[in-house]
């Protein structure tokens, strides 16, 4: 049975400003979703999102408002093991609110994967991969720094996928910036741009023809979400890849954008799908339509980074690598052993449900007050 369902905001600084085009975080607010079971076993979610309303209609405090308010008094006294209809159930009642749902639903599979002793990969159909490539983005702003700061992941072996956030300033500084950083990192290493929504259809054609001509592997997202067949033209035109992020909002999106042929690559998030299972229709969508795959990331901490590499680690086809790098640009680790980050990639665990634990103390020290109970006890199962 399920017993409780707890929502923790958690402030954490970033190591440094981080730039999109809608938005600069300084601070992470990790959204954390504790459910407690009846026979003991505590499961964990996250929902967390970036730059607020400024980049999608979830806020952190949104969710925890909807998931205590609206979401956790349906779950209470459910079968925790019977994730399905717990999902089921929710899904026809809450209209939206794809973060929290996603956070509700990777809780239960964490509970489920303990109770199992086995992964959650193993709850999705079973991994295929043990572990895969993380790009970093670059977004300081600032050229140099970025050239710096990717010289020095590539020596310590951390990262030889760069991804930059572009779109906020003109075309032009934004290319000379792109290709200025391609020409000093060399052929060896992928480049890639996030638009994030910022450009229009006749600002992406001069736009991509530049990028694309100076070397850049992929194009996320240069024009507005809702913008589809502006999209698709963009990936017909161009050989260059057209990655559809912000487009993508669970499977409806992905069968839609996948019949009118508008993108050449998926970036598939957990919480934008609105959960595991939505996320891995998604990507099955993406093979049944020939469209390849990229893990994504809403800058998650340990949780949602543990939750998409285990579905991650399911999929056949990730041409395209992942970005799981969100826990590497938080100033503290929640987790009471960090990811396995390693050459150039990361491990999948093979511990139970997420394969992690989380760290109370620190979570108790950066959460925000809530007016009420300040600190959650340690659970010990
Ligand atoms: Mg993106």
């Amino acid at each position: 049975m399920i017993k409780n369902v707890e929502t923790i905001l958690v402030d954490i600084p970033t190591i440094r400003p981080h730039k999109l085009s809608v938005a600069t975080m300084n601070t992470q607010t990790l959204v954390l979703v504790r459910v407690v079971c009846g026979d003991g076993i505590v499961g964990w979610g996250e929902a967390t999102t970036i730059g607020g309303l400024n980049y999608g209609e979830e806020s952190p405090q949104s969710i925890k408002t909807n998931i205590d308010t609206h979401i956790a008094p349906l779950l209470i006294g459910m079968r925790a093991s019977e994730v399905g209809k717990v999902m089921n159930k929710i899904r026809k009642i809450v209209q939206g609110n794809r973060f929290a749902k996603c956070a509700i639903e990777t809780a239960l599979l964490d509970a489920q994967g303990k109770r199992l002793g086995i992964p959650v990969s193993e709850l999705l159909g079973g991994r295929v991969r043990d572990s895969f490539p993380v790009a970093w983005t670059l977004a300081s702003g600032d050229t140099s720094k970025d050239i710096a700061e990717a010289e020095l992941m590539i020596d310590k072996k951390r990262h030889n996928i760069f991804k930059l956030k572009i779109g906020a300033k003109p075309l032009e500084v934004d290319i000379k910036h792109v290709l200025d950083i391609k020409k000093a990192l060399g052929e060896k290493v992928s480049v890639r741009v996030d638009v994030n929504q910022a450009w229009t259809e006749l600002q992406s054609v001069k736009g991509i023809a530049a990028l694309e001509a100076g070397g850049i592997d992929l194009i996320e997202q240069p024009v507005k979400a809702e913008h589809r067949a502006s999209l698709g033209r963009l990936a017909q035109r161009f050989a260059v890849a057209i990655m559809a992020d912000e487009a993508l909002h669970g499977p409806l999106d992905a069968y839609q954008i996948a019949t009118h042929s508008a993108a050449d690559v998926f970036a598939v998030k957990i919480t934008q799908s609105g959960g595991l299972i939505p996320a891995m229709q998604v990507a099955t969508i993406a093979h049944m339509s020939g469209i390849a795959l990229y893990g994504g990331t809403m800058l998650e901490g340990g949780v949602g980074t543990a939750a998409s590499a285990q579905l991650f680690s399911t999929f056949t086809d990730l041409s395209y690598g992942t970005e799981l790098f969100g826990p590497l640009l938080l100033t503290e680790e929640i987790l009471t052993e960090p990811l396995a980050y390693s050459d150039f990639g990361l491990s999948v665990s093979n511990k139970p449900g997420l394969g992690i634990d989380l760290d109370i103390e620190k979570i108790n020290f950066f959460r925000r007050a809530q007016g009420y109970s300040d600190t959650i006890q340690a659970i010990s199962v």
